[in-house]
């Protein structure tokens, strides 16, 4: 975990707090372990496994993290979007990706500001922030404060997590 200038990670807790009243304190879960009730998109999780790869279960569901230079996404470069490949919700555009040389698809924004929610990942006692689709919830990766210019914000993003359609 970078170190962050305190301005911004304050910017960014705020945000989280304004997403948990607007979403009725509820982003607070990852994957599975979130209640029911909270998104538009949700399934049991007998019905995400029947849906979803294993591996893509592991990261969407249980926030495991892809080996680094595993997915073909890391090298992607065509003119396109990325889906949430557990539902669908365009989260990131290739406009925003760069090569961050860590081996994960790098993003310096999401699509629009409530397509990925954040919050700080409890798995990493709150040490990082978790970015997680906020349509169903599933686990994307973590969002770090060492990215490119203009947002200086670097998504680091599992692969697996997303479904890449060219323009
Ligand atoms: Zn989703």
């Amino acid at each position: 975990m970078p170190d962050a200038p305190s301005s911004r990670r304050a910017l960014l807790l705020g945000g989280v707090g304004l997403a948990a009243v607007a979403g009725g304190a509820a982003w607070w879960w990852a994957g599975r372990d979130r209640p029911a009730g909270l998104f538009e998109f949700e399934l049991s999780d007998a019905e995400w496994e029947a849906r979803l790869s294993e591996a893509e279960y592991a990261v969407l569901r249980l926030s495991a993290t892809e080996e680094p230079f595993s997915s073909p996404l890391n090298d992607e470069t065509r003119a396109g979007s990325y889906a949430c490949a557990g539902c669908g919700n365009v989260v990131y555009d290739a406009a925003h990706k760069f090569d961050s040389g860590t081996g994960w698809p790098s993003f310096w924004q999401a699509t629009a500001g409530d397509v990925v929610g954040v919050r700080p990942d409890p798995k990493i006692l709150g040490l990082a922030t978790e970015a997680f689709c906020a349509r169903c919830g599933g686990h994307l990766g973590h969002v770090f404060d060492d990215g490119p210019e203009p947002t200086g914000q670097r998504h680091c993003i599992n692969g697996i997590a997303l479904d890449f359609a060219a323009a």
